[in-house]
Protein backbone atom coordinates (compact mmCIF):
# COMPACT_ATOMS: atom_id res chain seq x y z
CA UNK A 1 0.00 0.00 0.00
CA UNK A 2 1.59 3.38 -0.73
CA UNK A 3 2.14 6.04 1.80
CA UNK A 4 -1.23 8.23 1.33
CA UNK A 5 -1.12 12.09 1.84
CA UNK A 6 -3.67 13.93 3.23
CA UNK A 7 -4.62 17.82 3.00
CA UNK A 8 -3.29 18.67 6.27
CA UNK A 9 -2.59 22.62 7.23
CA UNK A 10 -0.02 23.41 5.03
CA UNK A 11 2.67 23.21 8.01
CA UNK A 12 1.40 20.11 8.96
CA UNK A 13 3.63 16.61 9.08
CA UNK A 14 2.33 13.19 8.95
CA UNK A 15 5.07 10.90 8.91
CA UNK A 16 4.73 7.12 7.95
CA UNK A 17 6.20 4.81 10.20
CA UNK A 18 6.37 2.00 8.07
CA UNK A 19 10.13 0.44 7.54
CA UNK A 20 9.21 -0.44 3.68
CA UNK A 21 7.27 2.63 2.31
CA UNK A 22 8.93 5.71 4.68
CA UNK A 23 9.30 8.68 3.61
CA UNK A 24 10.49 10.30 6.81
CA UNK A 25 13.19 8.58 9.45
CA UNK A 26 10.92 6.21 11.53
CA UNK A 27 12.92 8.10 14.88
CA UNK A 28 15.72 10.51 14.45
CA UNK A 29 18.58 10.40 16.60
CA UNK A 30 21.63 12.46 16.46
CA UNK A 31 24.98 13.08 19.00
CA UNK A 32 24.56 16.99 19.90
CA UNK A 33 28.11 17.10 22.68
CA UNK A 34 30.42 14.65 24.77
CA UNK A 35 32.73 16.03 26.83
CA UNK A 36 35.79 17.94 25.75
CA UNK A 37 38.77 17.02 27.97
CA UNK A 38 41.34 19.70 27.97
CA UNK A 39 44.26 17.19 29.14
CA UNK A 40 46.78 15.93 26.62
CA UNK A 41 49.16 12.95 27.21
CA UNK A 42 52.29 13.00 25.32
CA UNK A 43 50.98 15.90 23.15
CA UNK A 44 47.91 13.90 22.31
CA UNK A 45 44.60 15.43 23.57
CA UNK A 46 42.72 12.57 25.62
CA UNK A 47 39.61 11.19 24.04
CA UNK A 48 36.53 11.33 26.63
CA UNK A 49 36.87 7.83 27.12
CA UNK A 50 40.50 8.27 27.65
CA UNK A 51 39.65 10.87 30.48
CA UNK A 52 37.41 8.10 32.28
CA UNK A 53 40.67 5.92 32.58
CA UNK A 54 42.58 8.88 33.27
CA UNK A 55 40.39 9.70 36.08
CA UNK A 56 40.02 6.51 37.35
CA UNK A 57 44.14 6.17 37.88
CA UNK A 58 44.24 9.41 40.07
CA UNK A 59 45.64 7.42 42.81
CA UNK A 60 47.97 6.06 40.68
CA UNK A 61 51.75 6.58 39.73
CA UNK A 62 51.48 5.73 36.25
CA UNK A 63 48.07 7.97 35.49
CA UNK A 64 49.60 8.54 32.33
CA UNK A 65 50.00 4.85 30.86
CA UNK A 66 48.00 5.21 27.49
CA UNK A 67 46.73 1.63 27.76
CA UNK A 68 43.06 1.57 29.50
CA UNK A 69 41.29 -1.05 27.95
CA UNK A 70 42.04 -3.43 31.06
CA UNK A 71 41.27 -0.82 33.32
CA UNK A 72 38.07 0.24 31.81
CA UNK A 73 36.93 -3.51 31.93
CA UNK A 74 38.09 -4.10 35.33
CA UNK A 75 35.94 -1.61 36.45
CA UNK A 76 32.56 -2.49 34.95
CA UNK A 77 33.63 -6.44 36.01
CA UNK A 78 34.04 -4.87 39.91
CA UNK A 79 31.14 -2.35 39.30
CA UNK A 80 33.39 0.90 40.12
CA UNK A 81 30.51 2.78 38.19
CA UNK A 82 31.74 6.57 39.51
CA UNK A 83 34.39 6.26 36.83
CA UNK A 84 32.04 5.98 34.24
CA UNK A 85 30.62 9.34 35.17
CA UNK A 86 33.37 11.26 34.36
CA UNK A 87 32.03 12.12 31.28
CA UNK A 88 28.88 13.04 29.84
CA UNK A 89 26.98 12.58 26.54
CA UNK A 90 23.96 14.64 25.21
CA UNK A 91 21.79 13.04 22.60
CA UNK A 92 19.04 14.75 20.60
CA UNK A 93 16.12 12.61 20.04
CA UNK A 94 12.62 12.68 17.96
CA UNK A 95 10.16 10.75 18.66
CA UNK A 96 6.39 10.81 19.66
CA UNK A 97 4.34 11.67 23.05
CA UNK A 98 4.02 7.92 23.78
CA UNK A 99 7.71 6.98 24.03
CA UNK A 100 8.69 10.24 25.30
CA UNK A 101 7.00 9.80 28.92
CA UNK A 102 9.66 6.11 28.92
CA UNK A 103 12.64 8.05 28.37
CA UNK A 104 11.75 10.62 30.81
CA UNK A 105 11.83 8.12 33.74
CA UNK A 106 15.66 7.88 33.35
CA UNK A 107 15.91 9.87 36.25
CA UNK A 108 19.61 10.08 36.13
CA UNK A 109 19.32 12.10 33.02
CA UNK A 110 18.43 16.01 32.31
CA UNK A 111 15.94 16.65 29.94
CA UNK A 112 14.55 19.66 27.58
CA UNK A 113 11.38 18.77 25.77
CA UNK A 114 9.75 20.55 23.30
CA UNK A 115 6.78 22.63 24.56
CA UNK A 116 3.20 22.20 23.13
CA UNK A 117 2.62 24.77 26.08
CA UNK A 118 4.91 27.82 24.03
CA UNK A 119 5.07 25.74 20.56
CA UNK A 120 2.22 24.32 18.33
CA UNK A 121 2.32 20.83 17.94
CA UNK A 122 3.37 20.18 13.41
CA UNK A 123 3.45 16.47 13.25
CA UNK A 124 1.77 13.13 14.02
CA UNK A 125 3.73 9.95 13.85
CA UNK A 126 2.11 6.90 12.18
CA UNK A 127 2.66 3.23 13.92
CA UNK A 128 2.93 0.06 12.51
CA UNK A 129 0.35 -2.03 14.62
CA UNK A 130 1.85 -5.07 16.48
CA UNK A 131 -0.49 -8.00 18.42
CA UNK A 132 -1.09 -8.27 21.68
CA UNK A 133 0.44 -10.75 23.66
CA UNK A 134 -1.52 -12.95 25.84
CA UNK A 135 1.02 -14.74 28.03
CA UNK A 136 3.20 -11.02 28.46
CA UNK A 137 1.12 -7.90 29.14
CA UNK A 138 4.43 -5.61 28.00
CA UNK A 139 4.84 -7.55 25.06
CA UNK A 140 3.56 -7.41 21.51
CA UNK A 141 4.03 -10.00 18.19
CA UNK A 142 4.60 -8.87 14.79
CA UNK A 143 2.09 -11.25 13.24
CA UNK A 144 -1.19 -9.37 12.48
CA UNK A 145 -2.91 -10.42 9.02
CA UNK A 146 -2.86 -7.59 6.40
CA UNK A 147 -6.34 -6.79 6.75
CA UNK A 148 -6.13 -5.59 10.55
CA UNK A 149 -2.79 -3.63 9.78
CA UNK A 150 -4.56 -1.80 7.29
CA UNK A 151 -7.87 -1.28 9.37
CA UNK A 152 -5.50 -0.07 12.07
CA UNK A 153 -3.72 2.28 9.51
CA UNK A 154 -7.12 3.56 8.38
CA UNK A 155 -8.05 4.52 12.36
CA UNK A 156 -4.33 6.36 12.47
CA UNK A 157 -5.36 8.37 9.26
CA UNK A 158 -8.99 9.35 10.58
CA UNK A 159 -8.02 9.87 14.29
CA UNK A 160 -5.00 11.87 13.08
CA UNK A 161 -6.90 14.00 10.86
CA UNK A 162 -9.82 14.67 13.10
CA UNK A 163 -7.11 15.56 15.88
CA UNK A 164 -5.20 17.78 13.67
CA UNK A 165 -8.44 19.73 12.12
CA UNK A 166 -9.95 20.12 15.86
CA UNK A 167 -6.55 21.67 17.20
CA UNK A 168 -6.02 24.06 14.45
CA UNK A 169 -9.66 25.20 14.96
CA UNK A 170 -9.13 25.89 18.97
CA UNK A 171 -5.54 27.46 18.15
CA UNK A 172 -7.64 29.66 15.55
CA UNK A 173 -10.30 30.43 18.67
CA UNK A 174 -7.73 31.73 20.65
CA UNK A 175 -7.53 28.88 22.85
CA UNK A 176 -4.28 28.53 24.20
CA UNK A 177 -1.91 26.05 23.57
CA UNK A 178 -1.72 24.55 26.77
CA UNK A 179 -5.43 23.50 26.34
CA UNK A 180 -5.58 22.99 22.71
CA UNK A 181 -2.78 19.91 22.96
CA UNK A 182 -5.54 17.69 25.01
CA UNK A 183 -7.11 16.96 21.76
CA UNK A 184 -3.70 15.59 19.99
CA UNK A 185 -2.88 11.92 19.96
CA UNK A 186 -0.08 10.16 21.99
CA UNK A 187 1.67 9.81 18.71
CA UNK A 188 1.45 13.26 18.18
CA UNK A 189 5.74 13.85 17.45
CA UNK A 190 8.05 15.29 19.98
CA UNK A 191 12.01 16.11 20.44
CA UNK A 192 14.59 16.09 23.08
CA UNK A 193 17.85 16.58 24.18
CA UNK A 194 19.01 13.72 26.83
CA UNK A 195 22.00 14.50 29.02
CA UNK A 196 23.57 11.93 31.48
CA UNK A 197 26.81 10.98 32.38
CA UNK A 198 28.26 7.65 30.43
CA UNK A 199 27.43 5.38 33.52
CA UNK A 200 23.82 6.51 33.07
CA UNK A 201 24.00 5.68 29.06
CA UNK A 202 25.34 1.89 29.91
CA UNK A 203 22.29 1.14 32.16
CA UNK A 204 20.11 2.77 30.20
CA UNK A 205 21.29 1.42 26.54
CA UNK A 206 21.34 -2.26 28.65
CA UNK A 207 17.84 -1.42 29.51
CA UNK A 208 16.88 -0.14 26.58
CA UNK A 209 18.31 -2.74 24.06
CA UNK A 210 16.44 -5.29 25.75
CA UNK A 211 13.31 -7.27 24.03
CA UNK A 212 11.51 -6.16 27.28
CA UNK A 213 11.14 -2.97 26.00
CA UNK A 214 8.25 -1.77 23.54
CA UNK A 215 10.21 -1.86 19.92
CA UNK A 216 9.52 2.20 19.00
CA UNK A 217 12.07 2.83 22.08
CA UNK A 218 14.03 -0.23 21.22
CA UNK A 219 14.87 1.57 17.76
CA UNK A 220 15.69 4.77 19.62
CA UNK A 221 18.00 3.12 21.82
CA UNK A 222 19.62 1.09 19.30
CA UNK A 223 20.82 4.21 17.37
CA UNK A 224 21.99 5.67 20.48
CA UNK A 225 24.07 2.38 21.17
CA UNK A 226 25.75 2.68 17.70
CA UNK A 227 26.82 6.25 18.38
CA UNK A 228 28.16 4.93 21.74
CA UNK A 229 30.25 1.95 20.01
CA UNK A 230 31.91 4.66 17.71
CA UNK A 231 32.89 7.39 20.81
CA UNK A 232 33.72 4.61 23.42
CA UNK A 233 35.00 1.58 21.39
CA UNK A 234 36.92 -0.04 24.64
CA UNK A 235 34.53 0.26 26.73
CA UNK A 236 31.43 -0.78 24.47
CA UNK A 237 34.07 -4.02 23.91
CA UNK A 238 34.69 -4.71 27.74
CA UNK A 239 30.42 -4.75 27.83
CA UNK A 240 30.59 -7.18 25.05
CA UNK A 241 28.46 -4.76 22.56
C1 LIG B 1 10.53 -3.17 30.25
C2 LIG B 1 10.20 -2.06 31.21
C3 LIG B 1 8.94 -1.97 31.76
C4 LIG B 1 8.64 -0.94 32.64
N1 LIG B 1 7.38 -0.89 33.18
C5 LIG B 1 7.07 0.09 34.04
C6 LIG B 1 5.75 0.18 34.61
O1 LIG B 1 4.90 -0.64 34.33
N2 LIG B 1 5.48 1.21 35.44
C7 LIG B 1 6.44 2.13 35.78
O2 LIG B 1 6.14 3.03 36.56
N3 LIG B 1 7.67 2.08 35.26
C8 LIG B 1 8.01 1.09 34.40
N4 LIG B 1 9.28 1.03 33.88
C9 LIG B 1 10.25 2.09 34.24
C10 LIG B 1 11.31 1.60 35.25
O3 LIG B 1 10.70 1.17 36.46
C11 LIG B 1 12.31 2.72 35.55
O4 LIG B 1 11.63 3.82 36.13
C12 LIG B 1 13.02 3.21 34.31
O5 LIG B 1 13.54 2.10 33.60
C13 LIG B 1 14.14 4.17 34.72
O6 LIG B 1 15.17 3.43 35.34
P1 LIG B 1 16.02 4.00 36.58
O7 LIG B 1 15.11 4.41 37.68
O8 LIG B 1 17.03 2.95 36.87
O9 LIG B 1 16.69 5.33 36.02
P2 LIG B 1 18.12 5.54 35.37
O10 LIG B 1 18.28 7.00 35.20
O11 LIG B 1 18.28 4.70 34.14
O12 LIG B 1 19.12 4.98 36.46
C14 LIG B 1 19.20 5.59 37.75
C15 LIG B 1 20.60 5.40 38.33
O13 LIG B 1 20.81 4.01 38.57
C16 LIG B 1 22.00 3.59 37.92
N5 LIG B 1 21.81 2.22 37.49
C17 LIG B 1 20.79 1.75 36.75
N6 LIG B 1 20.95 0.42 36.53
C18 LIG B 1 22.10 0.06 37.16
C19 LIG B 1 22.81 -1.16 37.28
N7 LIG B 1 22.39 -2.29 36.73
N8 LIG B 1 23.96 -1.15 38.01
C20 LIG B 1 24.41 -0.01 38.57
N9 LIG B 1 23.79 1.18 38.48
C21 LIG B 1 22.64 1.22 37.78
C22 LIG B 1 22.20 4.54 36.75
O14 LIG B 1 23.54 4.62 36.35
C23 LIG B 1 21.70 5.83 37.36
O15 LIG B 1 22.74 6.46 38.08
C24 LIG B 1 9.62 0.02 32.98
C25 LIG B 1 10.90 -0.07 32.42
C26 LIG B 1 11.19 -1.09 31.55
C27 LIG B 1 12.58 -1.17 30.97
Amino acid sequence: MPFRRFHYPPDFRYISFFHNRKPFPIMQVRLISLTSPEIAIDGQRLTPEGLMAYCARVSSPHQETPDYANLLAYCIQHKHWSVFEMVDMTVEIVTSRAISPQILRHRSFTFQEFSQRYSKAQTIERYTPRRQDSKNRQNSLDDLDAETVRWFDEAQDKVARVAMEKYEGALEKGIAKECARALLPLATQTKLYMKGSIRSWIHYLEVRTNPATQKEHREIADEIRKTFVGEFPVTASALGW
